[in-house]
């Protein structure tokens, strides 16, 4: 059975896991960190009290497996990241690997033996605070992680991944194959909302239907810097007025898209010369836009460009747009939507499907195996932040929906493709 007390000492133990921070509260466990990896080390010894036998691959990534009936069969996989952002809190990952072990060791006290065999993992660096580059340890296990990234991506103060690594007795020279040798039958990850949809509308588990992924871009606007007092308001070329109706079409180009949902944001917005005499001359903005949907994204990208085109002609504000990034989001099977849904549904629990807007390690498997995300609510919608909190009674329900998933995922006759 999950026990509450079990969970609620080891959130209380994660919590204390920490490096000192630069004076800041909050959790500070960035990835192949000394606190990482004594993070590490409890999460290990606490899979190994599920009754997990454990193994290490070449990237540091944890894998405790409980052998099914049928060896050969392909794994049911589950878990998540510890590591943390600079000042995080203690629900972002934590959440994902504890509910997972605790989903095991559940199993295991019932005497429950599955046919295919079940794996939990924690996934080293999913973060991308040290190295700038996120969930590196799913990467690292589909072989999609390069030694040459390894050596390329550096942390503050110059250390390399492959040197963090090297220092923590790891083998980046594996790195660029896969190191899990599957097959897989279906991954599942638990995570907690980072938004605020759930707690507004009062559910409890979010059904995550696709992982949005960002495309990005630059906007440069030059117009003319004139006397702001000198100068008719007919004879102007004000980079900001062309900026500030750019902000504005960002926001209603994403509002017209339902189905699914699109998100635009200009988050960088920069203004010169920036004095109060001088008609703005140059606007420089940053915009990031998201959908589970890829047609739907382009569909926005591509009518915000071109508003972008008309507004600066216009007004005689010259335009150059620079493409900076364009991710393909990833979508969750159907089949594994329904099978969630279904676990839901009889559990009786509160529940909607949605979107992931942020990137998990969950979405790279999702491209290649059946793979499905479950998401509680935090309060406020906060995340990457020292008050991000789950309730205990949201951690219950989802640790037993999971156990729920694989356990139904563990019966050969369960098809999940
Ligand atoms: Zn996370």
């Amino acid at each position: 059975m999950i026990d509450r007390a079990r969970l609620e000492a080891q959130f209380a133990h994660m919590r204390g896991i920490s490096a000192p921070g630069e004076g800041g509260p909050g959790i500070y466990r960035l990835a192949f960190t000394d606190a990482d990896w004594q993070g590490r080390t409890y999460l290990m010894r606490l899979m190994q009290e599920a009754g997990l036998a454990l193994r290490e691959d070449a990237f540091g990534n944890v894998i405790g497996r409980m052998e099914g009936t049928d060896p050969a069969l392909p794994v049911v996989l589950f878990g998540s990241h510890a590591d943390s952002v600079p000042g995080g809190g203690n629900f972002d990952g934590v959440l994902g690997i504890l509910a997972a072990i605790e989903t095991a060791r559940s199993l295991n006290e019932d005497g429950f033996r599955p046919e295919h065999p079940l794996e939990v993992v924690l996934f080293l660096c999913e973060e991308s605070s040290r190295f700038g580059a996120a969930t590196l340890g799913s990467r690292a296990m589909l072989g999609e992680l390069t030694v040459e990234e390894a050596h390329r991506y550096r942390d503050k103060d110059g250390i390399s991944l492959y040197k963090a690594m090297t220092a923590r007795g790891l083998e980046p020279e594996a790195l660029g194959k896969p190191l899990h040798p599957g097959p897989v039958k279906a991954f599942f990850e638990v995570h907690i909302e980072q938004g605020k949809v759930l707690e507004h509308e009062g559910k409890e588990i979010g059904l995550v239907t696709g992982i949005a992924a960002p495309t990005r871009f630059r906007v440069r606007l030059t117009g003319s810097a004139d006397h702001s007092g000198a100068t008719p308001m007919a004879l102007r070329h004000d980079a900001a007025c062309a900026a500030a109706e750019i902000v504005l079409a960002a926001e209603v180009l994403a509002q017209a898209e339902n189905d699914p949902p699109a998100v635009a944001t200009v988050g960088m917005l920069q203004i010169e010369p920036g004095v109060m005499n001088v008609i703005p001359g140059t606007a420089t903005l940053g915009v990031d836009i998201r959908s589970i949907d890829d047609d739907v994204k382009a569909r926005v990208a591509k009518r915000l460009q071109r508003r972008v085109r008309e507004i600066g002609e216009r007004r005689g504000v010259a335009v150059d747009i620079e493409p900076i990034s364009d991710e393909r989001p990833v979508a969750i099977s159907p089949k594994v939507l329904d099978f969630l849904e279904e676990i839901a549904r009889e559990s009786g629990c509160s529940y909607r499907r949605m979107p992931s807007g942020a990137g998990h390690d969950a979405m790279h498997w999702a491209e290649r195996v059946p793979a499905g995300m479950l998401f509680i609510p935090c309060k406020d919608g906060l995340s990457h932040n020292p008050n991000e909190s789950a309730k205990m009674e949201d951690i219950l329900t989802v640790t037993r929906l999971l156990e729920k998933a694989v356990r139904r995922a563990s019966r050969k006759d369960t098809r999940l493709e």
